[in-house]
């Protein structure tokens, strides 16, 4: 039988607030873990609450910003505090900005790194500090993005690509430094998925959207749904002897 069950752990995700961290927190919930979501957005608190009360497990929202390396270690002090050290991480925070890269500033180009790769970072090691000073066992899930693998078209965001191939290689590296204190690490590379971060790109070129699904051997878009069975998985003791891996979900984008 899969052990897929995580009572009695707690679980952070950042960019919980919304779509694919929210996602993946409800289906954390729904195997037992107390959830702590950490987000830009205020309405993190409002969004742990709706988990409280769908899941009956403890939940708490805090506003952070990612790319602060002292906010980050005192956000996860007090998750440890108010539920227990983090167990299971997952890093959904994330933005892309799309352009051709003649044109984008070192002010943009800094900004997604600073997200995607910098804050990924921040968040990974204040989730493994506080595992080695407890001397508890863990999994990280940080989220790449086909992006890191393949070159998005036809739309451009090489800083996005690039930011999410050292995602990538940061999960690998962490996982390899980290795996004889029984902490996991691994990533998951999702294709085209329907949040919010999507729809803003279609809202500004609708025409995005057919071209993309064009390209999808599923022949549709990914819900954040369709992406919290394989987190839960690499969470839980289900894939205990899994780690260092990146795993592709993207309908089949990448297969042809
Ligand atoms: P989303 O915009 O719905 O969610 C991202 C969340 O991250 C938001 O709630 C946002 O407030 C939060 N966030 C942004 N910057 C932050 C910061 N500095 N500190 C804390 N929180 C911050 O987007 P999503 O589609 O759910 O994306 C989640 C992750 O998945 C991102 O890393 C994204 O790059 C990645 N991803 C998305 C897709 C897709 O097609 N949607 C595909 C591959 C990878």
């Amino acid at each position: 039988m899969m052990d897929t069950n995580l009572k009695g752990k707690t679980a952070a995700i950042t960019g919980g607030a919304r779509g694919i961290g929210f996602a993946v927190a409800r289906s954390l919930a729904a195997e037992g873990a107390d959830i702590a979501l950490l987000d830009l957005l205020d309405t993190v608190e409002e969004a742990a609450q709706r988990i409280e009360d769908e899941f009956g497990v403890h939940a708490f929202g805090q506003r952070l910003d990612v790319t602060d390396q002292d906010a980050t270690n005192t956000a996860f002090e007090a998750i440890a505090e108010r539920l227990s050290v983090p167990q299971v991480l997952l890093t959904a925070a994330g933005i892309e900005i799309n352009g051709d890269s003649i044109d984008v500033t070192a002010a943009q180009w800094r900004k997604v790194i600073d997200v995607n790769l910098t804050g990924t970072f921040f968040s990974a090691q204040a989730f493994g500090r506080g595992l080695l000073a407890s001397d508890l066992p863990g999994s990280a899930v940080l989220i790449s993005s086909m992006s890191g693998e393949i070159v998005n078209v036809p739309q451009w965001a090489a800083s996005y690509n690039s930011s999410k191939a050292a995602v990538a290689h940061l999960s690998t590296s962490l996982a390899v430094e980290w795996a004889s204190s029984d902490i996991r690490v691994n990533s998951i590379a999702p294709g085209y998925v329907l949040t919010d971060l999507t729809q803003q790109i279609i809202d500004r070129e609708p025409e995005l959207e057919a071209d993309w699904i064009s390209r999808i051997p599923q022949g549709r878009m990914a819900t954040p749904q369709d992406l919290t069975g394989l987190v839960v998985f690499l969470a839980s003791n289900a894939s205990s002897y899994l780690t260092g891996q990146q795993i592709i979900i993207d309908g089949g984008y990448t297969s042809i």
